[in-house]
C-alpha cells in the first residue's frame, strides 16, 4: 500500500457561540482538510486550522506545505515504512507544524486502517471512552456565570475558563462560577500567557487562600518566559499546566528536566502530529509529567486524531477535546462519538471517518 495522492480542500463550520481567549475572538472553524488516498483505494483523512497567532500557521501556508513540499516527498512511499514517512515529513520542511499534523494523522489513519483496527488499538491503548472539559469563552463575568451552569447542566463535571486578560478582575471570575457551579464540578483555568509571573502568584495564591480549588492553570505567563513558568510552579500549591511553552521534543525536555510545569499540554498542531507527540508523551512519562490533550478550533478530524491518542496513552490522564462540541454542525460521517463530555472511541479501523462532504 503506497500514498497515491495527496489533496486539501477547505471546511466552514460555524460555532455556536463566538470563541474568545486572551489571544483573539473566532467565530467560525475554517480548516484545511487532507485526503491521503493509498494505491488500492483506501483513504485517509487530516485537519489542520490556521491558527497564525498561536503556531504561526495560515491557510495559504499550510496549503502551501503540503502541497509543495510534503506531497511531494511522501508520494510513492510504502505505508509499512511508517517509520520512514514520518522522518521524511518532519525533514523535507522546518516549523509548519499544522501542515504536517494533518498529513501524519492522515497517514496514521490510513496505517489503522491497513491494520483494520481502530487507530487508538493501533497505538497500543485500551481507553474505550474519555472525558473531556468544555471552554468557557472570557466574557463578563454573568455571562461566564450563565454559559457555565449551562455547561454544568449539559453534564460536563470539568470546565476550562478562559481568563488572562484583567489581571485581578479576573479572580472576580473564577470566584463567582466557582460560587454558582459548586464545589464539584473541576475548574481548569488558561490564561493563555496573559499574566507577568508576579501577577500570575499573586492571582493563584489569592485564590488558594480563599479555599478556591482548581483543577489546574494553564500557560500563566508568555509562551518564551521559561524562568517565569517555573517560578510560578515553585510559588504556588495549583498544578501549572505548559500550554503555548511546549511544541517540540526538546521543549518538553527543557520543561520536565527543570520541573518548570507540573503538566504538559499536547496538541498536535503544536508537535506536528501523532509522530512526535508519543515522543512528547515517552519524555513525560519517565519523568513522571502527567499530559492533557488539547485542540484549536478543530472539527471532528483533528479532534478525533487527538482522542485516539488519548485513549492510547496512560500518562494523558486529562482531555480538553471540546472542539466538536463547539461546532454548530458535524458534517462527517463516523468517527468517535462525542456526546456531552464523554468521547466514545469508534471501533471501526483508523481515525473511523467515512465521509468528508468536501471531497464529494
Ligand atoms: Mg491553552
Amino acid at each position: 500500500m503506497r500514498i497515491e495522492r495527496i489533496e486539501t480542500a477547505e471546511v466552514h463550520i460555524p460555532l455556536r457561540t463566538p470563541f474568545k481567549t486572551a489571544l483573539r475572538t473566532v467565530e467560525t472553524v475554517n480548516d484545511i482538510i487532507v485526503k491521503i488516498t493509498a494505491s488500492d483505494g483506501t483513504v485517509g483523512y487530516g485537519e489542520a486550522p490556521p491558527t497564525a497567532v498561536i503556531t504561526g500557521d495560515t491557510k495559504g501556508s499550510i496549503r502551501c506545505a503540503i502541497e509543495e513540499f510534503i506531497g511531494p516527498s511522501l508520494q510513492g512511499m510504502d505505508l509499512e515504512d511508517l517509520d520512514g514517512i514520518m522522518k521524511k515529513l518532519h525533514g523535507c520542511i522546518l516549523k509548519n507544524t499544522s501542515a504536517k499534523a494533518a498529513v501524519d494523522m492522515a497517514v496514521y489513519d490510513l496505517f489503522a486502517k491497513s491494520c483494520g483496527k481502530p487507530l487508538y488499538q493501533v497505538l497500543g491503548g485500551h481507553k474505550k471512552e474519555i472525558e473531556t472539559d468544555l471552554t468557557i469563552s472570557v466574557n463578563d463575568v454573568d455571562e461566564m456565570v450563565r454559559d457555565s451552569v449551562k455547561a454544568v447542566e449539559q453534564g460536563f463535571g470539568i470546565l476550562k475558563i478562559k481568563v488572562g486578560k484583567e489581571g485581578l478582575k479576573d479572580m472576580e471570575r473564577i470566584k463567582a462560577i466557582r460560587e454558582a457551579v459548586g464545589p464539584d464540578i473541576r475548574i481548569r483555568i488558561d490564561a493563555n500567557q496573559g499574566w507577568t509571573a508576579k501577577q500570575a502568584v499573586r492571582i493563584i495564591t489569592a485564590m488558594e487562600d480563599q479555599g478556591i480549588e482548581m483543577d489546574l492553570v494553564e500557560q500563566p505567563v508568555p509562551a518564551h518566559d521559561f524562568q517565569g513558568m517555573k517560578y510560578v510552579t515553585a510559588h504556588v500549591y495549583t498544578p501549572i499546566l505548559a500550554d503555548e511553552s511546549v511544541f517540540s521534543l526538546e521543549d518538553a525536555i527543557h520543561i520536565c528536566q527543570e520541573r518548570a510545569a507540573d503538566l504538559i499540554n499536547i496538541k498536535l498542531m503544536k508537535t506536528g502530529g501523532i509522530y512526535q507527540a508519543l515522543k512528547i508523551c515517552g519524555v513525560a512519562e519517565s519523568y513522571g509529567v502527567e499530559c492533557m490533550t488539547g485542540c484549536m478550533l478543530e472539527s471532528k478530524i483533528a479532534v478525533s486524531a487527538a482522542a485516539h491518542l488519548s485513549a492510547a496513552k496512560g500518562i494523558i490522564t486529562r482531555a480538553d477535546l471540546d472542539g466538536p462540541s463547539l461546532c454548530k454542525t458535524d458534517p462527517y460521517e463516523g468517527g468517535p462519538v462525542y456526546d456531552g463530555p464523554v468521547i466514545r472511541m469508534n471501533q471501526t479501523p483508523g481515525l473511523g471517518i467515512t465521509g468528508v462532504p468536501v471531497f464529494g
